[in-house]
């Protein structure tokens, strides 16, 4: 960075797991930012002022430029609401919101008050998602298999919020899966789909869908919160050159068996700097698709009842 660009004065909002494994360390290592203050009900982060609330700490610290918020979806509207009518450029966590028109006001308030808005998803940031593309774009696909199965108690242990409404359910991580579908794959829409929901809880645990792109590829996604032992998070792809295999999350690429691309994963790290990349130019960046697909699945799924889920 030039050293005329002074730092942008960011505030984190809703200190928790990704706050601490991804936000803080990425912050720490890019000159672009100078974390100055945090809000959360609970946690606090060291060595800036806290606040009990994201009012709190707008009336507080005018000197803050932009704010993440890292809380879960359900309770991002009105903190993002309140910063943007604050003038403050916002980067939302994945999903950017519980419903698709909340993001899409959210969306016309930011360009209203000429600040930023950032819906990130961080698993387009993998390594080998841009290779994936370039591939697939560049040959016939026959069919596409996504499986994104993984284990609730390991990855989520204890998380209310993730089985309540607007928590998603196995779509909390099923949407990084349609995050990249939708960046390297056709235009798709859904055609069929089953929701296995726990009959203690409001969210599914398990997902079927059926997806057909415009020119009639078939794609589908399984995705599973009951796998234990080796986890998957795959995208399999049919194609004219070759069976392509995006695996761990979009980390590796493999092209009939043959690992072609293999990298040390560094999501966060380029999320704030295409944060700080849309707020240098005025512009905004937000792409619901992955969010309008995950309510098109609770719209047209068909919902089945399975067994009671404890963590
Ligand atoms: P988390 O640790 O369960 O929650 C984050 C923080 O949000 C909590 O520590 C809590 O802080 C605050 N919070 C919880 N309930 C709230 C409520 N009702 N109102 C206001 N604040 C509330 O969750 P997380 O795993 O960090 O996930 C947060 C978001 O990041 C989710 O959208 C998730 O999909 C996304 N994400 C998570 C991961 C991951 O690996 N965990 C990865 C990528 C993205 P206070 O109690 O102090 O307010």
């Amino acid at each position: 960075m030039p050293p005329s660009i002074t730092p942008i004065r960011i505030g984190i909002v809703g200190v928790g797991k990704i706050v601490r494994d991804q936000h803080l360390p990425a912050l720490a290592k890019d000159p672009s930012y100078r974390l100055v203050a945090a809000a959360s009900r609970h946690e606090k982060v060291d060595g800036i002022p806290n606040y009990p609330s994201i009012k709190a700490m707008l009336e507080d610290v005018a000197e803050i430029e932009a704010v993440s918020l890292c809380m879960p979806p359900q309770f991002r509207f009105d903190a993002a609401r309140a910063a943007l009518e604050a003038g403050k450029h916002v980067f939302l966590e994945k999903p950017p919101g519980a419903t698709v028109s909340e993001v899409e006001h959210l969306k016309e308030l930011a360009a209203e008050r000429g600040v930023s808005l950032f819906a990130s998803w961080h698993s387009r940031y993998a390594p080998a998602v841009e290779f994936a593309r370039t591939f697939l774009t560049s040959t016939t696909i026959r069919s596409v298999a996504i499986n994104w199965k993984e284990d609730v108690r390991r990855w989520h242990p204890n998380q209310e919020w993730i089985w309540q409404p607007g928590g998603f359910g196995v779509f909390d991580p099923g949407i990084n899966a349609l995050s990249i579908a939708t960046h390297i794959l056709p235009k798709m829409f859904i055609t069929a789909a089953t929701l296995d929901f726990p009959e203690n809880r409001h969210a599914p645990i398990a997902a079927q869908i059926a997806f057909r792109t415009l020119d009639g590829i078939p794609v589908t996604a399984d995705f599973d919160w009951r796998q234990t032992g080796p986890q998957s998070w795959d995208i399999l792809a049919d194609t004219e050159a070759g069976s392509m295999l995006l695996s761990g999350g979009g980390a590796k690429l493999a092209i009939d068996g043959q690992i072609v691309h293999d990298e040390p994963e560094a999501e966060y790290p380029m999320l704030y700097q295409r944060f700080a990349e849309i707020l240098r130019t005025g512009t905004l960046d937000v792409d619901v698709a992955p969010l309008q697909h995950v309510a098109d699945a609770f719209m047209l799924g068909k919902r089945n009842v399975v067994e009671a889920f404890y963590d």
